[in-house]
């Protein structure tokens, strides 16, 4: 039981959620230089647009800048809206001016701009997230549906216990979350960790800083953190997967937590970072112990956390059967 491989260097430093909490420098707020693969935030990143001079303006592009919103400059949905001398305007727009044209000042009235919205129906666009490598074109009114699944849309960074609104591609969050968020990164597929807290019973939620696991060409957080369940303060452990949750599935993981001859062992698939830390969390998926065993755990006299928490990680042969029908995405 005592395989001590990969016995955790940060294994002392049982960062406490003080210091996490505390500790979120902001200075990268956004993803810093065009680094490739990062798109920023929000924001209706049109095609065409964005300040690069076309040479030849297409067709396609000039209708697209029609229906760019003149005071947003959103895309435009149905309905656009229109005034009596023809500035059009989106409805979210439509409901702010207080019934007067943005553009002309005269009254609005409540004219749809039908010729507008049947010209948007007929176009085709590609998936904004193009030159993320999404290959896809799609009519103008499913592309905003697309781009909200689109597997190529960028990921939000996996820090948990901050607000960090970094978004980009695995290997961009990698290299944030090592450089930005100093986190611990590991090679290998097995860790052997100690969660460390002093006086446990005087915190309600707490929040340990991540593990970056690097194994099978992949990248796998461990979390760990106390919250209070129902009435039972408890702590739990879980792993993220850092891709899409049909390549999560082709992993497993075990946890391993105990002593004095008794354990609780959890088994379970990586959820992918697609779901939120907290979503995770609050889905209970993921090795639960509740705090008494965990001070028992512990040994000494149940001041002092001092959890010593193994796991593995390891891929699965084929899909499960969730997934017989599909292509098996681990081969
Ligand atoms: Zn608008
Ligand atoms: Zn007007
Ligand atoms: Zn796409
Ligand atoms: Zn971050």
């Amino acid at each position: 039981m005592e395989s001590e491989n990969i016995e955790c260097v940060s294994v002392s430093d049982g960062m406490v959620e003080e210091e996490e909490v505390a500790h979120i420098p902001h200075p990268f707020l956004k993803p810093r230089g065009n680094g490739s693969g990062t798109v920023s935030g929000g924001g209706g990143g049109g095609v065409g647009g964005g300040g690069v001079p076309a040479p030849v303006i297409s067709p396609v592009a000039r209708v697209h800048e029609l229906l760019e919103c003149p005071v947003c400059t959103n895309s435009m949905y149905p309905p656009i809206h229109q005034c009596h001398n023809g500035h059009t305007l989106c409805s979210t727009c439509k409901s702010r001016v207080h019934n007067r044209c943005p553009t002309c000042r005269q009254e609005l009235g409540d004219i749809r701009c039908l010729a507008l919205e049947k010209v948007a129906e007929s176009l085709e666009l590609p998936c904004r997230y193009l030159s993320l490598g999404c290959p896809e074109i799609f009519p103008y009114y499913s592309k905003l549906k697309h781009e909200a699944q689109c597997s190529f849309r960028p990921y939000n960074c996996p820090y948990a216990g901050s607000e960090c609104s970094v978004v980009g591609d695995i290997p961009f969050l990698v290299a944030h979350l090592r450089d930005d968020h100093k986190v611990d990164m590991h090679i290998g597929s097995t860790f052997n960790h100690r969660y460390v807290k002093s006086n446990p019973r005087e915190v309600e939620n707490a929040t340990w800083m991540l593990t970056v696991f690097h194994c099978f060409g992949q990248y796998f957080c461990l979390h760990f953190e106390a919250f209070q369940l129902g009435m039972a303060p408890v702590y739990m452990a879980f792993l993220r997967f850092m891709g899409d949750e049909n390549e999560a599935r082709c992993y497993s993981y075990s946890l391993e937590v105990g002593s004095n001859g008794r354990k609780l062992m959890w088994e379970g698939i990586p959820r992918s970072i697609r779901d939120s830390h907290r979503k995770v969390r609050d889905s209970h998926d993921g090795l639960i112990i509740q705090r008494n065993m965990a001070l028992f755990f512990s040994g000494g006299d149940r001041k002092e956390l001092k959890l010593r928490v193994t796991g593995r990680i390891w891929k699965e042969q084929q899909t499960l059967d969730a997934g017989v029908s599909t292509p098996n995405p681990c081969s």
